[in-house]
């Protein structure tokens, strides 16, 4: 995957392209970070890139011009096309389904607001979609970019090695959040015990507990997402197991 990014603070990204994962998808080329800086397509580079907004009011806007210079570099390196994205509070909210889509595009430009954001006519003229990352807001686009771009990288082909794999991270877990999970010690202090059976070396037996977990906490942290769920007789089961059992010890709680 190939993603151009305009933004003013392109260093910031070297939080992800010089660790991690996505550093890894990078030195296998499997994903490849260009950026462009509006910064670099003004007559004055620290001055002409932002200016005050028509109407009055606090705060500055990003320009149109360095902007638009900026987004047609892009196109042109993108060599074919490239879907324009801005990242906006007002965009549709990112979710599984929403990036598994994303990634049928193998070109994406990503433009980062600052400030009050960018001019309305930018938006209008070339961004074919406005993308957010929640109901709240940042000081720019370009953490929003970096979430995107970490999301993505890990469900390109091969970035992920089988260690990280995410087939049994939440959500990507069918619909369920993940199940509890340990490493050693086996004996932590006066903390609970690792349950036996993830001891128990029976594959069959652990696969069934961790399904078991994953329905029973999805119930109890993510009701909304349990509700959506249609679950077969073998996870009905389960289910009522674990209800039964969560009723059990919480009886005398309360
Ligand atoms: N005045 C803008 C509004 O209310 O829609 C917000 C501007 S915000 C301070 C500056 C930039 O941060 C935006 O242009 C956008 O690129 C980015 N941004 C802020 N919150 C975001 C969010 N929740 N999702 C995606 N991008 C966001």
């Amino acid at each position: 995957m190939w993603i151009g990014i305009i933004s003013l603070f392109p260093e910031m990204f070297k939080s992800i392209t010089d660790y991690g994962i996505i550093s890894k998808g990078i030195k296998k080329k499997l994903l490849k970070l260009k950026f462009w800086n509006p910064r670099d397509y003004t007559k004055n580079k620290y001055h002409n890139v932002d200016c005050n907004i028509y109407g009055g009011g606090s705060g500055v806007l990003l320009k149109a011009e360095p902007l638009i210079k900026s987004i047609n570099a892009a196109q042109y390196k993108a060599n074919g096309y490239a879907k324009l994205i801005y990242l906006s509070p007002q965009g549709k909210r990112i979710n599984k389904s929403y990036i598994k889509n994303l990634l049928i595009y193998k070109k994406l430009i990503l433009v980062c607001g600052r400030y009050k954001g960018i001019d309305e006519r930018v938006i209008n003229s070339y961004i074919e979609e406005e993308i957010s990352i929640g109901d709240y807001i940042l000081s720019g686009g370009e953490l929003p970019a970096m979430v995107l771009i970490d999301v993505l990288a890990r469900l390109i082909p091969g970035v992920l090695n089988k260690k990280s794999s995410n087939d049994t991270d939440s959500f990507f877990n069918n619909g369920l959040l993940d199940c509890p999970n340990y490493t050693r010690p086996k004996i932590l202090k006066n903390m609970e015990k690792v349950p036996d059976i993830l001891l128990s070396g029976n594959h069959k037996k652990i696969k069934e507990w961790r399904l078991q977990q994953s329905l029973g906490r999805t119930w109890l942290k993510r009701p909304d997402l349990f509700k959506k769920k249609k679950l077969t007789k073998e996870e009905k089961i389960l289910f009522d197991q674990f209800k039964n059992n969560y009723f059990k010890k919480n009886f005398f709680k309360k």
